[in-house]
């Protein structure tokens, strides 16, 4: 490997292949599979692209699949996934918990500090923040899946009801414009609020964040997740 790596990491990805693989642990997560042209879409890039990135990651063994229908992380794949979006995870607790980077900050900063991150230092920062379960945005842990089972998507709840507000889904964390405005609107982990309205023919849903009303697409609405109490 060309680029130098941490002590302890000489078998990393590169940088690229390490975003691919922590956008692919979201999908296989949640859909079963890796489709490439949504991954296309979610890494901004054109399908030619995604395309040639894959072939290259089959062929050293991250993934298997390119070409047919679905494709899936081997097993070094998935640890390597794994293991980048823990120190990406990490990373964002860093920022938001000790050096006090604003909410809405935190994930493109992570993206640029996660990579360089070793393993010995990977072990201390996860002492040091309390073996945290969830990121700052309530995204789990690798592993963890079960902490956040019983959040429910906006989009499922009924009017009148009362909730805390647990998740920005991985999803809307790449979306910047969409996470400043949630959380410019007070509507982040720990928040409390209710659902004021839900207008299925105009596909938004109104929830009362302290004082102010916020009216949500639900587009959006689909990726941010409550408890209820
Ligand atoms: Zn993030
Ligand atoms: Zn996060």
């Amino acid at each position: 490997m060309s680029r130098h790596a941490p002590q302890g990491a000489e078998t990393r990805p590169t940088h690229t292949i390490e975003d691919y693989l922590m956008t692919m642990h979201v999908m296989e997560r949640d859909h079963g599979e890796i489709i490439a042209a949504r991954l296309a879409e979610m890494m901004a890039v054109a399908p030619a692209t995604v395309a040639m990135t894959l072939k290259r990651m089959e062929r050293d063994n991250w993934i298997t699949g390119t070409g047919r229908k679905a494709i899936h992380l081997t097993e070094t794949g998935q640890a390597a996934a794994h293991s980048v979006t823990r120190r990406h995870m990490l990373t964002e607790w860093l920022l938001v918990s000790i050096l006090k980077v604003p909410l809405p900050n935190i994930h493109d900063e992570a993206h640029g500090i996660e990579h360089a991150i070793s393993p010995q230092l990977e072990e201390r920062m996860r002492a040091i923040l309390g073996d945290p379960q969830v990121c700052p945005h309530g995204n789990p842990f690798p592993g963890c899946e079960s902490v956040v089972s019983n959040w429910i998507p906006l989009t499922e709840l009924a009017v009148g009801e009362t909730i805390t507000i647990r998740r920005i889904h991985e999803l809307a964390e790449d979306n910047p414009e969409l996470l400043k405005f949630l959380i410019e609107n007070g509507i982040c982990p720990g928040a409390q609020v209710h659902i004021v309205d839900i207008l299925p023919f105009n596909q938004t849903l109104t929830i009362g964040v302290g004082k102010k009303n916020v009216t949500l697409g639900f587009p959006a609405a689909r990726y941010i997740f409550a408890e209820k109490p």
